[in-house]
């Protein structure tokens, strides 16, 4: 039997084909480094299921054998360059908060971006996604001079170009409950925020061409977390009018540039 969050994700899909729309969704995990069994399970799900994953590795922890052997359905940003929380004290943690020196921040952003690409090669698009989805906002203005194009962080996008040259797009469905022991927020949740943006989306409260995201962190992931994602791929692959996009049709970017 299909329970009332799974129904109601379903009625607002069969809204969107009913308008004769396509509900495009993207997929992100955060804090690749390490070759570990979550990382595996997770490449081999994305792979399994046809469900193309955009892969944020951290550039100074990213060993080389987390990019071997990946499925061709895997895509990698750039995750900051270190993860380290550089907030003054009291201030919600940012890798690279306001007010820190700009050309060192820009220097480390540089360094971070050639690691990856050695690493990464092909795979890597010319896309940041800030740590804790904070960034210095006069930072930003800066990216296309390293060669990023694409940002990502959290919630709905206010438009698609953030500044000129680097095109936005937000992940707007967190499956972790950061502040309930860092296990899955339960497919209710789960569910009801993806019915929320979908549906705001839909009656134009906020920007329609941005896809829905799915923000997973495999180092975390419980079973129940595993299991909804299964289940998720199998529902969405049912549902004729889901389309799960690449990195790099999303970001609209080169790879390996
Ligand atoms: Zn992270």
């Amino acid at each position: 039997m299909t329970s009332a969050p799974w129904r109601e994700f379903g009625d607002e899909l069969d809204r969107w084909r009913d308008a004769g729309r396509i509900a495009d969704f993207w997929w992100r995990d955060d804090d690749a480094a390490h070759p570990t069994a979550s990382l595996a399970r997770l490449a081999s799900l994305s792979g399994r299921c046809g469900v193309p994953l955009a892969l944020a590795a951290i550039p100074a922890d990213a060993e080389e054998a987390i990019f071997s052997d990946l499925p061709e359905t895997v895509e990698v940003l750039q995750h900051g360059v270190d993860h380290c929380n550089r907030a003054p004290e009291g201030a919600r943690a940012c890798e690279f908060p306001s007010g820190a020196h700009v050309d060192s921040a820009l220097a480390r952003l540089a360094g971070g971006r050639a690691r990856l690409q050695l690493l990464a090669g092909a795979r890597l698009l010319p896309v940041l996604v800030p740590p804790w989805n904070r960034f210095a906002p006069e930072l930003i203005g800066m990216l296309p001079s390293l060669g990023i194009c694409g940002f990502s962080s959290f919630s709905a996008r206010p438009a698609a170009e953030l500044v000129l040259g680097v095109r936005q797009v937000n992940t707007h469905v967190d499956l972790i409950a950061w502040r309930r022991g860092r296990v899955f927020v339960g497919e209710a949740k789960a569910l009801a925020e993806a019915v929320e943006h979908l549906r705001a989306r839909r009656e134009n409260r906020v920007d329609p061409g941005e896809p829905t995201g799915w923000l997973t962190h495999h180092a975390l992931h419980d079973e129940p977390l595993w299991s909804f994602l299964d289940r998720l791929f199998r529902f969405t692959a049912s549902h004729g009018t889901v389309r799960w996009l690449r990195a790099v049709d999303v970001f609209h970017v080169v790879a390996g540039a």
